[in-house]
């Protein structure tokens, strides 16, 4: 396969954290016989710098001209809060791009990988084998619904409205079915149909979709129940299909279920299969430059650009099993690790995972 995609690194950890995936895309490339090349464009702090803007249209055009994007993480510290290279960086990169491609679906699989069973908070019988993908929609919905503040008799009144169209539950639950397809057949639609409408409309349109999905089974679930669901019977979901804020709720709690943030891959598609595929965690200043960043969040998004976006299902496996060998073989990075124990740096995990990937 020959294609083009964008590497966006970012600020803090991200530029650690991309360099270490290159490494196994060129691995990936070499066994597998193809030509993935990246081209690197300038997103939050470097761009400010150079641009006089967080997301250049050099970087813009650099995307449409590529299959996908492979994005690090944007932001700074605590303490720039009042720094233009990071004054709003977030909205503008990432809320920036999300709108330029229409990137309505968002997929977060939350795995739960024995190196990492001890980190999680909950019980380890609890939390054996949790194998969940969360498709949050991320384009529409009440953080896009218009929003207003007025005077009234009463003093202030704020307004935030949540609107869906059938085709923009269509669409994400058509991704939704279609992976549960790929994976143990069971969909749970997360919502609040006992008090909201647009709730209401998202099952009645699940209705007409799952008729062309008949081996997929379907259950319905408030989102209050589903929150309670995932903390004490985690295993009980195979695919959650949400809208955009029960989304945000679910998966942020979903990412402390697995026990390091470190370790969570994201995808953002459109309609098109286009995708913008990156880590769940920020760009950690805390630990940047120190070469002690955990980079499989990272690896794993490009393990999904393989398997969503080039449809490259068998690379995408044996990047995963390579990060669980290199696991098994002893080599974590220092959040995975106990005091006392030994770490492998950023860098030397990603060789380590590279070398054990083979055709
Ligand atoms: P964070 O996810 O960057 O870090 C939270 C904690 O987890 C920190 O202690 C960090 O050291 C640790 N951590 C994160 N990723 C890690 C990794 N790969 N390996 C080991 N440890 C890791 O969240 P934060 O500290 O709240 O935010 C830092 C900056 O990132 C802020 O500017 C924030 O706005 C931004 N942010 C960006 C994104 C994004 O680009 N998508 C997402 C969230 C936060």
């Amino acid at each position: 396969m020959k294609k083009t995609i964008a590497i966006l690194a970012g600020d803090g950890i991200g530029p650690e954290i991309i360099n270490a995936t290159l490494v196994v895309l060129e691995r990936i490339n070499k066994c597998f016989g193809h030509e993935i090349i990246p081209h690197v464009g300038l997103v939050g702090g470097d761009a400010y710098d150079k641009f006089g803007t967080h997301l250049p249209d050099e970087t813009i055009e650099l995307c449409q001209n590529s299959s996908a994007i492979l994005f690090g993480a944007v932001g700074g510290s605590v303490n720039d809060s009042n720094n233009p290279r990071y004054k709003n960086v977030e909205k503008n990169v990432i809320l920036g791009l999300r709108k330029k491609f229409d990137l309505f679906a968002n997929l977060r699989p939350l795995k739960v990988m024995p190196v990492a069973i001890k980190k999680s908070p909950l019980k380890s019988n609890i939390i054996a084998g949790v194998d969940v993908l969360i498709v949050r929609e991320l384009v529409s919905g009440i953080y896009f619904g218009p929003q207003r503040q007025y005077e009234s008799v009463d003093g202030r009144v704020a307004e935030d409205t949540n609107r869906y169209s059938e085709m923009e539950i269509e669409r994400i639950l058509r991704v939704g079915f279609e992976s549960a397809v790929r994976r143990r057949k069971k969909v749970t639609i997360v919502d609040k149909a006992n008090v909201l409408e647009t709730s209401r409309l998202w099952r009645a349109v699940t209705e007409i979709i799952k008729k062309e999905f008949s081996d997929v089974s379907v259950e319905y679930m408030y989102i209050d129940n589903a929150v309670m669901q995932l903390v004490s019977n985690p295993t009980g979901f195979d695919v959650i299909i949400t809208d955009n804020m029960f989304g945000d709720i679910m998966s942020d709690l979903g990412g402390a279920v697995v026990g390091s943030i470190g370790l969570l891959p994201s995808a953002s598609l459109n309609k098109q299969g286009f995708g913008m595929y990156e880590p769940v965690h920020g760009s950690a200043p805390d630990i940047a430059k120190k070469n002690i960043a955990n980079p499989t969040a990272q690896i794993l998004s490009l393990a999904m650009m393989l398997r969503y976006t080039f449809r490259l299902e068998s690379e995408a496996r044996v990047i995963e099993k390579a990060i669980v060998d290199a696991w098994i073989m002893g080599k974590k990075t220092k959040d995975l690790t106990s005091a006392g124990e030994p770490w492998v740096g950023t860098k030397e995990f990603a060789e380590v995972v590279s070398s054990l990937i083979d055709n």
